[in-house]
């Protein structure tokens, strides 16, 4: 497992968010400490913003530098705009090694499915797993896929690659919830997958199963996957029914499509961040 992270990415913070560095630095702990993985770390290498400005308007990269909040959840901070750039380097990084035939995982912040071509919102500010998928299509990939399986709708990656060629979307998400999107199928290529807050846990492993399958019938060369550990039963911000052993189980699922597969960190709040970022990387791994 190539691990892409950077201590950059803990250099900013908003008091009272949940979207907060120590996830990031519990989880180093706790991946250093363990020995049952090998895992090679790497940092982000300089990002090219030809990639950014596929999923963005140029304005929106612009509008990173200002010092001014998008909304209450998604506050402005000084240098945003090159965590945010080296967040999606970490994703493209995670895409060559995936190429280069390596497991890989982008454990960075901030996350990004939620952000639009021209909107930051719900903690994202620029879309690492779609800039991504279309480098994976503008550089020779044949179908690729996304997987979303955090617990709320990966609208601003649904948006960004809404009836693109050979791409697909598939977001399994809580709903009524943020961002209150995601209740049906969009355009020719988004498949959304909405369950009901405390749904049990059999029937969210049950929807997440049809999703992986509906996956695997568009037989894509390459898959990307929103790793969001916030459908964990005892995430703070939503009411999935997840527990460490589901998150094991999805890897192994996403690695027994035996496709080119890299994974970016998206949501997951709770203490148990680091516990299920490392059953789901088990998974992965086949151990
Ligand atoms: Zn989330």
């Amino acid at each position: 497992m190539r691990i892409i992270t950077d201590e950059r990415c803990t250099g900013y913070s908003h008091p009272g968010h949940p979207e907060r560095s120590e996830r990031i630095i519990a989880t180093w702990e706790r991946l250093r400490s363990q020995t049952e993985l090998p895992i090679t770390w790497s940092e982000p290498s300089p990002c090219d913003d030809a990639a950014i400005l596929r999923a963005h308007d140029p304005e929106h990269l612009a509008r990173l530098t200002r010092l001014e909040d998008f909304d209450e959840d998604t506050p402005a901070y000084p240098n945003l705009a090159d965590y945010a750039r080296a967040s999606v380097a970490a994703a493209l990084d995670a895409l060559k090694a995936a190429r280069a035939g390596e497991t890989a995982f982008s454990l960075m912040r901030p996350p990004g499915h939620h952000a639009t071509r021209n909107r930051a919102m719900g903690f994202c500010y620029l879309n690492n797993v779609a800039i991504a998928a279309l480098e994976a299509l503008a550089t020779g990939a044949k179908r690729v896929a996304v997987f979303d399986f955090d617990v709320h709708h990966g609208n601003g990656t649904e948006s960004i690659l809404l009836n693109k060629p050979d791409c697909a979307f598939f977001s399994i998400h809580q709903f009524p919830c943020y961002p209150g999107t995601g209740t049906r199928n969009r355009g020719d290529n988004c498949f959304n997958f909405p369950v009901l807050p405390q749904i049990a846990r059999g029937e969210y492993l049950h929807v997440l199963s049809s999703a992986l399958e509906q996956l695997e019938s568009f037989k894509p060369g390459l898959v990307a996957v929103s790793a969001g550990f916030d459908s964990y039963a005892r995430d703070p911000l939503a009411q999935g029914s997840l527990e460490a052993e589901d998150f094991y189980w999805l890897g192994q699922s996403l690695r027994s499509l035996g496709v080119p597969l890299f994974s970016v960190l998206e949501g997951g709040y709770s203490a148990d961040l680091p516990e299920l970022i490392l059953a789901y990387f088990k998974g992965v791994e086949g151990k």
